[in-house]
């Protein structure tokens, strides 16, 4: 991997103030992994606490709004994140893309703010089944980073992109090893232009159905340089496996 991997959990909308103890124990399993960099996105509502609670991971939001404040009843900026103790969030996300209508604009906005409060950015890409069955998945997925990739000049060193293939989020189903290179390897190429030279340092991670069994085997691929993980995460046992792979232990 060319970068140390980053190693991400989205709890989506589960966690309540109970869940802490299981972000004490990644807390714990991470710090005996320094060569991995783990973070944990959780609902906004433990973002603060968990925060507080240490540093071997790194805190996130799952989404934000492209405005700083106003009238967005229900919505949180990027400017509350980050002063909640967020050091990143996750835009883009095809649940937010498909439930909350998002479009690349959208999303290319969202990043731009996180970038101006001083969070790290993941923005989120990939097809959904009916697109990778057409033979449309490359084209897709390079229309949507044309679209959401943040273009702030400090982009390139703050911005992770996630390549999630919609069919693969939740549903046990992984892409073949030859299918994420191949993907990776569009990214990056993509990433060439959208950023120039700078399109190297961006980190891309695979997500989808990433568990203990085949974590190792993903982030083997050239180019993944770290995963976003669902459903896995919400347990220390099974996200810590998975961090575990990613890098060499200190224990
Ligand atoms: C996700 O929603 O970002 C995700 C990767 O979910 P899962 O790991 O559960 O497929």
């Amino acid at each position: 991997m060319p970068h140390r991997p980053f190693i991400v959990g989205n709890w989506k909308m589960n966690g309540t103030r109970a869940q802490l103890a299981e972000a004490r124990a990644i807390e714990r399993g991470a710090a005996r992994h320094a060569g991995v960099r783990v973070g944990v996105a959780p609902p906004f509502t433990l973002i603060a606490a968990m925060a507080e609670d240490g540093q071997a991971i790194v805190v996130g939001g799952q989404d934000c709004h492209a405005e700083e404040r106003g009238a967005f009843t229900g919505d949180v900026s990027a400017v509350m994140l980050k002063d909640a103790g967020a050091g990143f969030t996750i835009v883009g996300h095809s649940e937010r893309r498909a439930m909350h209508g998002e479009s690349d604009a959208a999303v290319k906005a969202k990043a731009e703010a996180a970038l101006a409060a001083g969070l790290e950015v993941i923005v989120c890409v990939g097809e959904t089944e009916a697109q990778r069955d057409s033979g449309q998945a490359e084209a897709v997925v390079s229309a949507q980073l044309d679209g959401s990739m943040p273009r702030d000049e400090s982009a390139a060193g703050r911005v992770t992109v996630a390549y999630e293939p919609v069919w693969a989020i939740g549903t046990g189903r992984v892409p073949s090893a030859a299918d994420v290179a191949a993907m990776h390897a569009a990214i990056r190429g993509r990433l060439g232009v959208i950023y120039g030279e700078d399109g190297a340092a961006v980190r891309i991670l695979y997500g989808g159905s990433v568990n203990a069994g085949n974590a190792a085997e993903l982030l083997a691929v050239t180019d993944v340089g770290g995963a976003l993980v669902g459903g896995a995460s919400l347990t220390a046992d099974s996200f810590l496996s998975i961090v575990s792979a990613a890098g060499t232990s200190e224990e």
